[in-house]
């Protein structure tokens, strides 16, 4: 069977993390005798040099047609002047939209030998290993158009959620909760906030359907500070996309290493959009230097979620940690004793082991 992969590599190191990350699943096709199929599209900043707009309709369509989405990153100095409503990362906002991609997430893992990075190494604990689900279509970054008024004394963004929604995403959590350590904390903002209070109603009328999984509720002031005392308390961590937004970015910063984390954006069936978390990073963008990891594990994230391909996506994963653990790194990290490459000399260090493995 093949599989249909819509490749956007967009802005900056976008193109040069892509091309790392594709070499990993030709070795992925070779060693795992799977199939690929690939395809280029443009998105973000090049595609409004090209196309006067950020996304077109044939992109869209290319994506509605395909099994999944690896997306590099969008954006720069280059676009600052362009009117609002066609900047680089309405694409991505409008994609992800299209595509209807309700879930996002984050799985933040530490790496042992990136620790000395974090800030919190003195009392962090080595395995911690979080999944942060983000609820990504509604919110306050959605619903009624923010306006002001009377001249601006008066400013209005509206916090706007369907049931359907919740419920959608709640379920998904628990789901994940229960293929992982089977914990599932809420966050959420019940003692001020009315979609707060409905979200927790429906996450403790699904619990009766997850009866294994340990459930509890955190008001997201108290859980931004715990994600710091004590990340190892979480397994699942589920929440509405502004608390998701911000404590996501919170927890990746325990890890040390901002630019090795991927990201995963679902919805019902199997079909993904996969990309880094970090930006387009253009200050490095044609240097060489950009790592390439986060983009890699997201490739990683794709053939588990979207392909079904756990033990694929572990050997990547396997090779990846082996690369750290044995000094090799990009420039953005520091390992003692260690040994600066490139972005094409580490994804060829990554691929060898890659190949080598099991
Ligand atoms: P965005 O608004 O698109 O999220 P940003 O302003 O948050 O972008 P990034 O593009 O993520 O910024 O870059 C922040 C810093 O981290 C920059 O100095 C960039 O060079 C560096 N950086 C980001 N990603 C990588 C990477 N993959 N490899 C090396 N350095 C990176
Ligand atoms: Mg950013």
């Amino acid at each position: 069977m093949e599989n249909r992969i819509i490749l956007l590599p967009g802005d900056g190191i976008g193109k040069e993390i892509l091309e790392a990350a594709v070499k990993v699943l030709h070795v992925v096709e070779e060693k795992f005798n799977h199939r690929f199929v690939y395809e280029t599209h443009a998105i973000g900043g090049n595609a409004i040099d090209r196309f006067g707009v950020p996304l077109t309709d044939e992109t869209v369509n290319a994506c509605k047609n395909a099994d999944a989405v690896l997306l590099g990153a969008v954006g720069g100095p280059k676009w600052d002047n362009v009117p609002a409503d066609i900047r680089p990362e309405k694409g991505l906002l409008k994609i992800r939209k299209e595509l209807g991609l309700f879930a996002n997430l984050r799985p933040i893992k530490a790496f042992a030998s990136l620790l000395h990075a974090s800030p919190l190494k003195e009392h962090i604990i080595k395995d911690s290993d979080i999944l942060i689900v983000r609820e990504l279509t509604s919110g306050i970054y959605f619903g009624k158009p923010s306006e002001r008024r009377e001249n601006g004394k008066v400013v209005v963004d509206t916090l706007y959620y369907e049931r359907y929604e919740i419920e959608r995403i709640v379920d998904k959590a628990f789901q994940f909760a229960r293929m992982r350590k089977k914990k599932l904390t809420s966050v959420d903002k019940a003692n001020v906030l009315e979609s707060s209070r409905v979200w927790r109603e429906i996450v403790n009328e699904k619990s009766s359907l997850y009866p294994d999984v340990e459930v509890e509720h955190l008001l997201v002031d108290a859980a931004s500070m715990k994600l710091i005392t004590n990340p190892s308390q979480f397994d699942v961590l589920v929440t509405e996309n502004m608390f998701g937004d911000i404590l996501s970015d919170e927890a990746s910063v325990l890890t040390g290493s901002l630019g090795m984390l991927p990201s995963a954006s679902i919805r019902s069936d199997q079909f993904g959009l996969y990309e880094p978390i970090h930006g387009s990073a253009p200050d490095i963008a044609g240097k060489g230097m950009a790592n390439p990891i986060g983009m890699i594990l997201s490739a990683a994230l794709m053939l588990r979620f979207s392909f079904a391909m756990e033990e694929e996506a572990s050997a990547i994963e396997a090779a990846v940690n082996e690369t750290l653990s044995d000094g090799y790194h990009t420039a953005d990290l520091q390992i003692e004793n260690g040994t600066k490459l490139s972005t094409n000399e580490i994804t060829e260090v990554i691929t060898e082991k890659l190949l080598i493995n099991g």
